[in-house]
């Protein structure tokens, strides 16, 4: 713990002090305080730190600035990753849940909430939770990749196109995908891995801008489909026949000739179309375009599946799945890994897939974190997840070593704990 770097945000100097005193007295020698939003922000982009303990109630705005604040740094590759976050406030239930939320949607993934007067026994208590969520981090950043020590140097965007040039250092993660009956594997997401020679993995957030702005989507794309190629030859050959899919925007798509080029690679293969699934991803939200329409509909007439990406969040309106030709739908993790904590979103989740399969979708949740989860999404019907409660993103080779001889370590878990 003497290693936790941590900031102390709050309009009050008397609770800084107080505060500082007791994470003192737990050993803790890195902290730094700030009275306002805007000094906290240059500060942490100047020198990120491990813990951020902030008041909802600030004089210059609210804490809820500062998390938006910090989340536009990590969108701009300014920050490496968000810190864990304690909000302290005297503030009602109502107004520290939705705070909870509110950081948690911008990307932060360990949050608590105290009241101003903490004491050393809370405090040790909080400090353990802290510990653990540390433990956490690292093995993330062993098992996946990401950066899961907080407070290194964010990658420079020369950094990210020196990755994205040198060769082979672009690669897939597949993420299994699971039967919630019986945990079966049913298939797996591809996903985008980018290694930069000295500094180890970037992630998607911070690569994926950079491919974009250079120009790069259609290569990145054609690169992850020949990785999926190559598994599922390898996969053929074994029997197994599980469709894997490919995270697609909806720029790529529109591209001309899009769908007659994947078409064409895919029959070289001799394998199913149905083994291909299409996920339209994007953050924005596009018109949606004539182009989009017609390279979907030539995909589902082709025989390939497609599935509405992070549905309940940005692109994913309505409006496009009333429009699009999909096969299924894949809930958002946001709203799926938070849902045994927020009514709200459980409500979301429970009436998403009453939607989905009124619509004749295959439902995907996404963000199944826990055997709670798994327990929570079987009893309202959901039959597909995918996750780390499940299984993380892995190279394609223990993929194709999972699906051989899956459902077994799955099996083995109680989904009960
Ligand atoms: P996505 O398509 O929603 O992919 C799922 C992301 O959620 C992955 O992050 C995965 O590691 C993470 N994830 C999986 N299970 C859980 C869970 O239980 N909890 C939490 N908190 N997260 C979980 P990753 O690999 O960092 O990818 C981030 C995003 O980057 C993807 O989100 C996708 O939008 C984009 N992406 C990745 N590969 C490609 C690609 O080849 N092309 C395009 N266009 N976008 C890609
Ligand atoms: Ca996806
Ligand atoms: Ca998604």
């Amino acid at each position: 713990m003497e290693n936790l770097n941590v900031m102390l945000v709050s309009g009050s100097s008397r609770d800084n002090d107080r505060f500082q005193r007791m994470l003192f007295r737990a050993g803790i020698r890195n902290i730094r305080h700030c009275g306002h939003i805007r000094e906290a922000e240059q500060q942490l982009l100047r020198e990120p730190v491990d813990l951020l303990v902030c008041d909802i109630q600030m004089p210059d705005g609210g804490g809820a600035e500062l998390i938006a604040k910090v989340y536009a740094g990590v969108r701009r590759g300014e920050l490496a990753d968000t810190p864990m976050l304690l909000w302290q406030s005297a503030a009602g239930k109502l107004l520290q849940e939705s705070h909870v939320r509110l950081a948690r949607e911008a990307g932060f993934n360990y949050v608590w909430v105290t009241h101003p007067s903490m004491d050393d026994g809370e405090c040790a208590l909080f400090l353990r939770q802290v510990e653990l969520a540390r433990e956490a981090m690292a093995e993330a950043a062993r098992v996946n990749g990401v950066p899961g020590r907080l407070g290194t140097r964010p990658f420079s965007e020369q950094e990210v196109i020196e990755a994205l040039c040198s060769k082979g250092n672009i690669s897939i993660d597949l993420q299994p995908q699971v039967r919630l009956r019986d945990g079966a594997v049913v298939g797996a997401e591809a996903l985008a891995r980018c290694m930069h020679p000295t500094r180890g993995n970037i992630r998607p957030s911070v690569f994926l801008p950079v491919v974009s702005k250079l120009g790069l989507d259609l290569l990145l794309f054609f690169h992850v489909l020949s990785g999926v190629i190559a598994t599922q030859q390898a996969l053929n050959e074994q029997g197994v026949r599980l469709p894997i899919s490919i995270n697609a925007s909806a720029a790529t798509l529109a591209s001309p000739n899009l769908v007659r080029e994947i078409t064409m690679r895919w029959d070289k293969t001799k394998l199913a179309r149905s083994l291909l699934v299409i996920e339209l991803t994007e953050n924005i939200e596009p018109e949606i375009g004539l182009d989009l329409m017609v390279a979907l509909n030539q995909l589902r007439a082709n025989g390939f599946d497609i599935a509405c990406d992070d549905y309940g969040i940005g692109i994913s309106s309505l409006k496009m799945l009333s429009a699009m030709p999909f096969s299924s739908l894949k809930l958002d993790q946001l709203f799926v890994a938070s849902m045994l904590e927020s009514s709200r979103h459980y409500e979301i989740v429970r009436s998403s897939i009453l939607l989905g399969k009124e619509l004749n979708l295959q439902v995907i949740a996404e963000g199944v974190e826990s055997a709670r989860h798994v327990k929570a999404l079987r009893e309202m019907g959901c039959e597909t997840g995918q996750g780390f409660g499940l299984y993380r993103p892995m190279a394609p080779s223990r993929y194709i070593e999972l699906a051989r001889r899956a459902p077994v370590e799955w099996d083995a878990r109680s989904p009960d704990s």
